[in-house]
């Protein structure tokens, strides 16, 4: 075992099996050299520089039910929002003034006309008034038309989240109105549309095992994913999902732990894709989640630059970090963190996964990303 990490960081592949077993780590001292395994990976494959993306969080409105979900369509507790164009192109620009290399619009899912519509002159407005900086979409499962008529409004990235590659598993969080095949079809369609495809996954959700986790890395490599955004579950109090036994203090601690060691696999096992450092590693471990998240392999960190006034309404989890902290504190703050563990910021770049672009044959150079 001990050897496992500095093998797969020399380049050897990983079985199922181990990956599972690092994934299961618990130890300090053996989950410490897993991360400097993923570290020096992360190195050597995309630098020590940290990518921005602003999140606007647009709207909470959404159609679907999912079982864990704050924002889900039965959540009566909720006030509902969606910020008006004005808003989110001024929360782009706030992005865009702070050097941030591009913005996510995510938002609840929603197929209507009126809510497509609204998508595509927002993603048109952003790209006519800042050129330079990259968009991307979190909206959910569309018909590939969609993803076509956003992509030639300026999206470049999207990111769908199938939350489990375990069929089983993923009808036991979601409604059986929610159809896993679907999902697959959807996160197919948006390479076929010509997207930087980011997906991810819930990571220690009741009943999902280390082997679970392993099979989700698989599924990353085999989809050819460029981004991966994944965090570990943290119950919703307005949620059905729950777990059997009372949340506590250790069991938070141990999915966090499953959070850093999920990253140092998947960048052990990917290599060259966009890894965020997902608000969840920061909700459960405030002082220093999030750098954790890098020190473990991730590269990408996404800070809210939406309007505080909505943020209580969009509590996907519990515990969600910068509820009532404005762009510009998040911005200094952030500056600060990333410079403690000796990276930096990249401001002003897109921040293209590397993936992406030696998978369309453009290949950089580490300065070109
Ligand atoms: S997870 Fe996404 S699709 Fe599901 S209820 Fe929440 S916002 Fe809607």
């Amino acid at each position: 075992m001990t050897d496992l990490p500095v093998r797969a960081a020399e380049g050897g592949p990983l079985s199922l099996e181990e990956m599972a077993a690092l994934i299961a780590l618990e130890e300090e001292k053996a989950c410490q050299q897993l991360y400097q395994a993923a570290y020096a990976v992360k190195s050597r494959y995309v630098g020590r520089q940290v990518y921005l993306r602003g999140l606007i969080e647009y709207a909470n409105i959404c159609a679907r039910n999912c079982l864990y979900c704050g924002i889900r369509r039965d959540n009566r507790k909720i006030r509902r929002f969606t910020l008006s164009l004005e808003e989110i192109l001024q929360a782009a620009g706030l992005a865009h003034l702070y050097g941030y290399g591009s913005v996510v619009l995510q938002g609840g899912e929603r197929s209507d006309a009126g809510a497509v519509d609204f998508i595509e002159e927002a993603v048109g407005r952003i790209h006519g008034q800042y050129p330079d900086l990259g968009i991307t979409l979190s909206c959910g499962e569309q018909d590939i038309s969609v993803y076509r008529r956003w992509k030639a409004a300026g999206a470049a990235r999207y990111l769908l989240r199938i939350e489990t590659s375990s069929r089983e598993l993923f009808y036991r969080i979601h409604p059986a109105e929610n159809d896993f095949d679907a999902r697959l079809q959807a996160l197919k369609d948006l390479r076929t549309a010509g997207y930087q495809v980011g997906s991810g996954v819930m990571i220690g959700l009741p009943g999902q095992t280390a082997l679970d986790l392993a099979r989700d890395v698989m599924f990353f490599r085999d989809m050819d994913l460029d981004m991966i955004g994944m965090g570990p579950w943290i119950p919703q109090h307005d949620a059905p999902l729950a777990d059997e036994t009372p949340e506590t203090p250790e069991k938070a601690a141990r999915r966090f732990q499953l959070g850093l060691n999920m990253i140092a696999v998947v960048r052990l096992v990917l290599k060259d894709v966009n890894i965020a450092a997902a608000t969840a590693l920061q909700a459960l471990r405030p002082a220093d989640g999030r750098e954790l998240g890098l020190l473990a392999g991730a590269n990408v960190i996404m800070p809210n630059v939406g309007d505080v006034v909505h943020r209580e309404d969009y509590q996907l989890y519990d515990g969600k970090p910068d509820l009532d902290e404005n762009a510009e504190n998040i911005r200094q703050a952030l500056n600060d963190s990333v410079a403690r563990i000796g990276e930096s910021i990249a401001t002003f770049v897109p921040g293209t996964p590397r993936h992406y672009l030696e998978r369309t044959e453009n290949r950089p150079s580490l300065s070109e990303l």
